[in-house]
């Protein structure tokens, strides 16, 4: 059975009432899945009823400032300053976080929406719209990323794998997404960060497929809703019982 069979999505159909996920420039930013995030989201929503629209943007193009969800993913060096600086001259993911707008960053994605990360050994601005900012770790983080997530959120354990040399280091206006079990995420202690409907982790995996609470979360913050009906999670709930017992037996 193709994939499309088993899980039919409707055309987007646009207009007004969609829900409009933006996925910004695919064409620099997407490592290790991360497009997944896009179609968990859609996917997620569209089970409860929600009319999706999603909007891939290029970084030769304008960021639509309507959406209601943007999605920013990995990169390598490279590929992330030039990102950094055609968001920052774009000026649209701005003005959209500041009309509460849910903006979701995966590592390069992440550590771009702090005031300054490295690349290429070059510190690079970013776009500050998180109280954050990132230098380069004496090694490269690579592997498995676990934690337990901030209570408030009310979310399972996070559960991702990351690949990134960074180490992002958090200011007084977020908060830590995580406390560290397994991997480095920021500095070996915490991992991601959030503040308001903005949120930003070192998880690729990815991580909406691997943390269905935290595509709800984003969900939520993108509606108003309090609670989302509940959806069959059996093949979410296998993939993070696989990856949790993968990590109990390496500590063996
Ligand atoms: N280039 C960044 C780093 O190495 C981000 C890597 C990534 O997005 N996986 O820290």
């Amino acid at each position: 059975m193709s994939t499309e069979a088993a899980y039919p999505m409707p055309p987007s159909p646009g207009g007004e009432s969609s829900l409009r996920i933006v996925w910004i420039y695919p064409d620099l930013l997407s490592t290790y899945g991360d497009r997944g995030n896009m179609l968990i989201l859609a996917r997620r929503a569209y089970l409860r009823g929600m009319p999706v629209e999603t909007i891939e943007v290029r970084s030769d193009q304008p960021l639509p400032i309507s959406a209601d969800i943007y999605l920013l993913g990995g990169g390598e060096d490279g590929p992330q300053a030039l990102g950094a600086q055609r968001l920052i001259a774009d000026g649209g993911l701005r003005r959209a976080a500041q009309q509460g707008s849910v903006v979701f960053g995966v590592c390069a994605g992440y550590q771009l929406l702090g005031g300054s990360f490295f690349a290429k050994g070059a510190k690079c601005a970013g776009l500050d719209l998180l109280d954050l900012h990132s230098d380069r770790g004496p090694s490269r983080a690579v592997g498995e990323l676990a934690g337990a997530i901030d209570p408030r959120l009310g979310l399972p354990p996070l559960s991702g794998f990351e690949n990134h040399g960074g180490r992002t280091h958090l200011g007084s206006g977020v908060s830590p997404l995580a406390r560290v079990s397994t991997g480095i995420g920021n500095d070996g202690a915490t991992e991601g960060a959030w503040r308001g409907k903005l949120l930003g982790t070192y998880s690729h995996g990815p991580a909406l497929a691997r943390n269905p609470a935290l595509a709800d979360l984003l969900l939520r913050w993108a509606t108003g809703a309090h609670q989302l009906p509940p959806l069959d999670e059996t093949w979410s709930d296998r993939l993070r019982a696989e990856r949790t017992a993968a990590l109990a037996a390496t500590r063996q």
